[in-house]
């Protein structure tokens, strides 16, 4: 071998999209995001990225999933779980005994929920009081402009949904922070204690209710208002779920427009990447296509609408039986791709990633053999036939990809639901798109990434 052909066979560089992908498809990537965008302003919690699915699932023809009807290679179907977790599935050609081709990603976020009893005044101020829910840096999420977003279902069942802050019209909301000059105690503390959790206390309201007798007057206006416009009363909010979320739009990032800027893309920038690969089919997939958007990844793939839930396995149990087929036969034989997030490089903190093994932006989706932590502690680690199966699939059909783990060893770490899909006895393993200030209020991916990660899921579905 010369040198030349020797460098080709063992040295291998990362390569950025922007230098290898053909202006066509550069173009596409940038028009396929706008999409992206759009869904991220319209997909803010669990329950709307379900909404804004299903609309568009029913518009290209999928129906509500049917258990023991036998299904025909180019049916379209779903499965809505509470409104907050969502299957879509494409019946394939072969027989269901030959497996089907997954795709796992969730639709949760990390964001600050309201308690169960949130109202209060304290100083003329009227708040709510919160509970983080997944992996925050506290402090990120004081000072800046905050949205409120859910449902409250009232007593008799009737259900008032919530959006304040989207609108340009609409007031927003913030959790405020202290002035440096009196901040010198505060900047003492550990950066997770500078915020504490019962510090996130939302600011809604300062002006009373005009009422020489009641005490309480901010709190009682917000009462007033909460009352008139949703019709709701303080005992409302125990049957409620509400979230805040970042008040702002997904924007473009960079004087070349290279990135994506945008609350929640960990993990709906693959959810909807799957997702489209899914509903963008226009003829019967080889084998049955399904995309799973499961909600509560964030706080451990918990509860009836998390991956450890059973609905998935239910599912596929409900979809075999009408063949004379056990589920567990059918998931034995399938493939599944982990969809979730990777930790690009940041130049800035570079140093807690090991770079030969590390993901950088631009230069493809990611795929992930393991995750986990302490020496691959809780992770799905990705057997070699499975590595080589996807290593062939992503150069046959022209995916730029590259491959990722989670920081250096002994740095920390961390999980997807490939583990609970792989317990199924599915072959897993993890792909997806690396993000810049995962987990902070404005995550940054690139449209290069975002576009190779839609192919994958694309090429997987063929
Ligand atoms: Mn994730
Ligand atoms: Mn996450």
């Amino acid at each position: 071998m010369t040198a030349a052909d020797l460098k080709s066979a063992f040295f291998s560089e990362k390569k950025n999209g922007g230098l290898t992908m053909s202006e066509e498809e550069l173009r596409a990537a940038d028009a396929f995001c706008e999409d992206y965008k759009a869904f991220l302003d319209a997909a803010k919690t669990e329950r709307e990225a379900v909404t804004e699915l299903l609309r568009v699932a029913e518009e290209k023809g999928f129906v509500p999933f049917e258990p023991g009807k036998k299904y025909v290679a180019g049916d379209k179907v779903y499965l809505n779980n509470r409104g907050k977790a969502l299957i879509l599935a494409v019946i394939g050609k072969a027989p269901l005994s030959e497996g089907i081709n997954l795709t796992a990603s969730h639709i949760d976020a990390p964001r600050i929920d309201l308690k169960q009893v949130p109202l209060y005044e304290d100083c003329g101020l009227a708040l709510f009081k919160t509970h983080y829910y997944g992996g925050i840096k506290k402090y990120q999420w004081a000072a800046m402009p905050l949205a409120l977003h859910g449902v409250i279902v009232k007593a008799d069942m009737t259900t008032v949904t919530v959006t304040i802050g989207e609108d340009e019209s609409d007031p927003v909301f913030c959790i405020t922070d202290l002035l440096p000059h009196l901040a010198a105690d505060q900047m003492k503390r550990p950066a997770g204690d500078v915020i504490k959790g019962e510090e996130l206390n939302l600011l809604i309201g300062s002006r009373p209710f005009r009422d020489d007798e009641a005490s309480e007057k901010v709190k009682l206006n917000i009462a007033s208002i909460l009352f008139e416009k949703y019709g709701i009363t303080h005992d409302d909010f125990l049957s409620a779920e509400l979230e805040i979320v970042p008040a702002f739009k997904a924007k473009d990032v960079g004087l070349d427009r290279s990135m994506v800027g945008a609350y929640g893309q960990d993990d709906r920038v693959c959810a909807y990447t799957s997702a489209r690969a899914v509903l963008d089919l226009t003829e019967a997939p080889e084998k049955t296509m399904l995309a799973m958007m499961a909600d509560k990844e964030e706080i451990g793939s918990c509860g009836a609408t998390g991956m450890k839930g059973a609905f998935f396995k239910y599912f596929v149990d409900d979809l075999a039986a009408p063949y004379g087929l056990k589920g567990h036969t059918v998931l034995s034989a399938s493939k599944c791709l982990s969809a979730d997030v990777s930790a690009a490089v940041d130049p800035t903190f570079a140093d807690v990633h090991e770079r030969m093994n590390a993901p950088f932006v631009g230069c493809g989706t990611t795929i992930m053999k393991f995750t986990g932590s302490r020496g691959k502690g809780g992770s799905n680690d990705a057997s070699a036939e499975l590595m080589a199966y996807v290593r062939k699939m992503l150069g046959e059909g022209n995916v730029l990809w590259q491959t990722a783990e989670l920081g250096k060893v002994d740095q920390g770490g961390g999980g997807t639901v490939a583990s609970y899909i792989a317990e199924l006895d599915v072959d897993t393993v993890d792909i997806g798109v690396p993000v810049l200030s995962m987990h902070a209020p404005f995550e940054v991916t690139s449209k290069i990434d975002i576009y190779a990660t839609y192919k994958a899921f694309t090429v997987f579905n063929k």
